[in-house]
């Protein structure tokens, strides 16, 4: 039973091993790290078969390096996952000198017991490390997940340490080893492994997920929502219109004149100029989207028509008095705008949009560098379709 158990995990190791390996061809550096690592821990627990006709201390020197090798990668995965700081000089200082009281143990003293507790506190540390670093940028439920893991495999490595030495007394380890108190111990430990392989796996998993979502729903030169990705947002309160809401539709004026006379890069730095300024819009819920070349869309939940029509008008005055030198464009940029809100008889937030089109088609044949907004029917029945043009 224990003699499979011991070839079990090293197995289960590898496989996760490998399997980290797979998931980092797509562009994940921290399942490399994690991929390493349980490929080093199983390499660990196979060293005393595969270095068999070896000497036992150096059987013993090269299967703990192979663990303080382990926890290094996984504190380096953990790190490098959350993007936190290396405290690369740390990690190594304690790989370095907690190795050499292993190697001081092994060699010096001869004890096993001095060199599982020594080995154990090193591996811990690392971790512990790791964990101190990344501790304030757990967002997902699954990274705190894994977090919640690396906690388990830190307080099971120190109790077991601590339990196994001040338990085994020198001259009855080899008794410890094959007793059913170890086995359990051995079950504790293949536990931790499991799950901190399953959480992290899970968590680069959702990461690699969501690198994806996020291809696909953003626009690249200048980070804002896509077409696609402003559908998303909105989503079905967005789609029925069952709330109030107001959509501000802007188009650069004269851009190709723009890309034409400055060049094409300078278009683009144009284009992320009026994304940063729309960005800037503060309002609760706001989505901004690029939809098309030098096509903006903001989707402004709960927000009435003057409201709207301001904000619309605070930014094309900003984009109008930008100083565009510095992006190697010495004239003025300006844009229009179109400002609509939901009304009662609208089936979806795309009767808002359209209408908002219209009107910045208002806004360009009626000289651009202007917002155009009108009450839609039904939401200011009062004052019936009124129509605003702004200049100045
Ligand atoms: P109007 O005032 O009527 O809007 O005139 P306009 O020249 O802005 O309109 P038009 O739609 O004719 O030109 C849009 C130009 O935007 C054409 C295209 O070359 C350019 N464009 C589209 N996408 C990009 C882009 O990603 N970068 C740059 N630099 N230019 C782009
Ligand atoms: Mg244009
Ligand atoms: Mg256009």
């Amino acid at each position: 039973m224990d003699d499979n158990f011991a070839f079990l995990l090293p197995v289960v190791l590898s496989l996760f091993g490998v399997a980290f390996l797979v998931v980092a061809r797509y562009g994940n550096r921290a399942a490399l790290f994690w991929g390493g690592g349980y490929l080093c821990a199983a390499l660990g627990f196979l060293a005393p078969l595969l270095l068999a006709v070896l000497p036992a201390p150096v059987v013993a020197l090269a299967a703990e390096a192979v663990f303080v090798c382990a926890f290094l990668l996984y504190s380096q995965a953990l790190i490098c996952h959350f993007n936190a700081p290396r405290i690369l000089a740390l990690r190594c200082a304690i790989a370095v000198l907690g190795y050499a009281a292993i190697a001081v143990a092994v060699l010096g003293a001869g004890s096993l017991r001095y060199e599982l507790f020594l080995s154990d506190i090193t591996c811990g540390l690392l971790l512990v490390a790791a964990m101190v670093s990344i501790r304030f940028r757990l967002r997902a439920p699954v990274d705190k997940a894994l977090f919640a893991a690396s906690v388990y495999v830190v307080l099971e490595t120190l109790v077991r340490t601590l339990v196994f030495f001040y338990m085994a007394g020198t001259p009855a380890i080899d008794d410890f080893v094959g007793s059913p108190y170890a086995y359990v111990m051995q079950i504790t430990s293949t536990v931790g492994a499991l799950l901190l392989a399953l959480t992290a796996l899970a968590s680069v998993a959702l990461r690699i997920l969501d690198g994806h979502r996020k291809d696909a729903e953003e626009d690249p030169l200048t980070g804002l929502l896509n077409r696609r990705g402003f559908e998303q947002f909105i989503g079905e309160g967005g789609r029925t219109a069952r709330n109030e809401a107001a959509i501000i539709v802007a188009d650069i004026d004269w851009f190709k004149a723009i890309n034409d006379h400055f060049g094409h890069a300078a278009g683009d730095e144009a284009i992320r100029e009026v994304a940063r300024l729309l960005r800037a819009v503060s309002w609760p819920g706001l989505a901004v989207a690029r939809f098309g070349g030098e096509e903006f869309i903001a989707y402004l939940p709960n927000c009435r028509l003057p409201d709207a029509h301001m904000l619309a008008n605070t930014v094309r005055i900003a984009l109008a008095e930008r100083d565009l030198s510095g992006i190697g464009i010495d004239r003025a940029i300006t844009a229009s705008f179109g400002v609509a809100v939901t009304a009662a008889g609208d089936h979806t937030i795309h009767d808002a949009i359209s209408r908002a089109d219209r009107l910045l088609y208002l806004a360009k044949s009626s000289g651009r560098n202007r917002v155009v907004s009108n009450a839609a029917e039904g939401v200011q029945p009062a004052a019936g379709p009124r129509l605003f043009v702004v200049r100045d």
